[in-house]
């Protein structure tokens, strides 16, 4: 809740705050703080000269609300019916109020705070009288008005990716939460790292921090406007460390660390160009996760075989609108072409959960993880879907391209996806537009029914991949983004093992691969296990890939069979774990 008394207080101790490290690396630098949730939000003073700004963004965010509610408004409409879809004309009058309007603009001058902080007290002030009005319509109404005010609050920090983007400062980024489409288009050059109050070492905003190299710590309380901005700190990616003014000999230490972490780092990369192969001679391909053609360097710079999961979502979300047709065949040409000679395993649109943009126009959920998701969402935008797969079958003319369906839970839904595959390839050949003789085409195995099903999945795909991120939440009812049940998230949970196991082996028998592209594939505590269980590659965010070739080269297959055996029995997640960081501690102490 906003404190519009108190001021934050001024500290130079150095002060430590705890949280989960999920990407590595050490960085120096003041800290900005990000507000996006209504609830966080915070007095800011401005100069006269910018009321006039504030004025503008205060009228985007209502007309852009006004568009929201109106576009619910109308599919209400045809859906449930004219009447029911009224009590959204009661938001948008909320919205309108010309009093509310006026009393925001006043304040802005009289005031002279930012917008968020004069619209959160004025709204505040009207709720607290329509509840105090002894009249049950406009007590009812205090509740709509709640609801509407969200909203345009939430489309005002709507900046928060436009300040992402727009930082003109190397900085540490400090926020409750950030969604992917925030920051999916940041400046790397300005965030130097990280730091968020949610998520998990699984989240999408800590994945794409490993994409981009960026250290990070989620799961970070205490700290959000508990400081001045630009307060100098101290980021440790690898121990999830925050340290606030750091001392000049907490920088040295830290200096002392960083060379050690170099050296280890210089030795991985003479890793590049080998290949993994177990001691008893078992290979494994070891390809990457990409999300942007910004990564593309990345692929030869850490020795990449190809890649494993392109993350096409991430081509959607970091603009307004989806891209054409063209533009997609032109990036995924860009991508084969950088792959090659290896393989760019292009996943079909993996958009909802926490992966969202205006645009592609999915509604709120309670659920959004166990809601309107990856291919279902697909099959329900078939206009969206075929041109996605038209750009994906004409970019495939590069020769090395294969194509993956998420989020498939039965096989009707991979059947469905396969035959409109079938036909926008006939289409394309009735139009003579290029495209390869054969276009390998796998599933990703997230959802606890494909896992199951996966004997009867498996006769319809060249591959699977195995969505570890996904099937670990699925199987253990945790979600991946709530740092309260982080600690619960276990894959070397029996369940999830024996699930592992049953993929494998149904893949195996069908003569097809399988590999691991979820995060599963980046810890090298649980890479024996995924040796063991016999898979045959492992995507990950490329910068883990030296990493992971480390592990590999040192671990024996058979051994690690038997660990896997024991694992799938064992009646103690804690037992399970120990004995696989044991093993880690043993093969490759200096890479933990
Ligand atoms: C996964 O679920 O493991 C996966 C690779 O997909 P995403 O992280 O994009 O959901
Ligand atoms: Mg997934």
């Amino acid at each position: 809740m906003p404190d519009e008394s108190s001021e934050s207080p001024k500290s130079t101790a150095e002060e430590r705050y705890k949280g989960t490290p999920v990407s590595p690396g050490i960085v120096v630098g003041p800290l900005l703080f990000l507000y996006e949730d209504e609830h966080l939000v915070r007095k800011r003073r401005i100069r006269p000269e910018d009321v006039a700004g504030e004025i503008t963004r205060f009228e985007a965010a209502l007309l852009k609300t006004h568009q929201q509610i109106q576009a619910i408004r109308n599919q209400l409409a045809s859906s449930i019916g004219e009447a029911d879809a009224s009590i959204f004309d009661a938001h948008i009058l909320l919205l309108e109020d010309t009093s509310l309007i006026e009393s925001v603009k006043e304040q802005l001058q009289s005031r002279l705070v930012n917008v968020e902080f004069a619209y959160e007290q004025v709204v505040r002030t009207f709720s607290r009288k329509m509840r105090e009005l002894n009249d049950d319509y406009f007590r009812e109404r205090a509740g709509d008005f709640i609801d509407v005010s969200r909203r345009v609050l939430r489309n005002l920090q709507g900046k928060v990716d436009a300040e992402l983007r727009s930082l003109d400062t190397p900085s540490i980024v400090l926020a409750h939460d950030l969604a992917p489409s925030d920051t999916a288009g940041l400046d790397r050059k300005m965030v130097l790292g990280m730091v968020t109050e949610a998520g998990s070492r699984t989240s999408h905003t800590a994945i794409m921090a490993r994409s981009l190299n960026m250290p990070a710590v989620v799961g970070l309380r205490g700290v959000l406007g508990k400081y001045e901005p630009g307060t100098e700190v101290l980021l440790d990616g690898y121990e999830g460390l925050l340290i606030i003014n750091p001392s000049e000999q907490t920088k040295t230490d830290y200096g002392q660390r960083e060379k050690q972490h170099h050296e280890v780092e210089v030795k991985l990369d003479a890793l590049r160009e080998t290949l993994a192969i177990t001691v008893d001679q078992r290979r494994i391909i070891v390809s990457a996760n990409i999300e942007v053609l910004e990564d593309l360097p990345l692929l030869k710079e850490h020795g990449a075989e190809g890649v494993g999961l392109l993350r096409t979502e991430y081509l959607f979300l970091n603009q307004d609108e989806s891209p054409s047709e063209d533009q997609q065949v032109d990036m995924y040409v860009q991508m084969a072409r950088a792959s090659k000679p290896h393989h760019l395993i292009i996943r079909t649109l993996d958009i909802g959960g926490d992966k969202k943009r205006p645009h592609l126009g999915i509604e709120m959920e309670i659920n959004p993880f166990l809601g309107y998701r990856g291919i279902r969402y697909s099959l329900g935008r078939p206009d969206l879907f075929r041109v996605q797969l038209r750009a994906i079958c004409r970019a495939s003319a590069e020769g090395n391209v294969r194509i993956m369906f998420p989020m498939v839970s039965d096989l009707g839904e991979l059947k469905a996806a396969r035959r409109i595959l079938d036909e926008v390839r006939e289409e394309l050949r009735s139009q003579n537009v290029p495209q390869a003789e054969k276009i390998e085409v796998g599933v990703m195995i997230e959802v606890p029914s494909a896992a199951l099903t996966a004997d009867m999945l498996a006769r319809h795909v060249d591959f699977f991949s195995v969505g570890s991120n996904d099937l670990i939440q699925y199987t253990l009812a945790i979600d991946r983004g709530n740092e309260k049940v982080a600690g619960l998230y276990q894959p070397a949970h029996p369940a999830v093992l024996r699930l592992l196991q049953t993929v494998v082996e149904a893949a195996h028998r069908n003569n097809i691969w399988i590999g691991v592209c979820g995060e599963m594939s980046a810890d090298v505590v649980l890479i024996p296990a995924l040796v063991g269980l016999g898979v045959d590659e492992l995507s990950a965010g490329a910068a883990s890939i030296p990493r992971i070739k480390r592990a590999i080269q040192a671990i024996n297959y058979e051994e690690a069979r038997q660990l896997v055996a024991r694992c799938v029995l064992s009646e103690s997640v804690e037992a399970n774990q120990a004995e696989l960081e044991q093993t880690a501690r043993r093969l490759y102490p200096e890479i933990l």
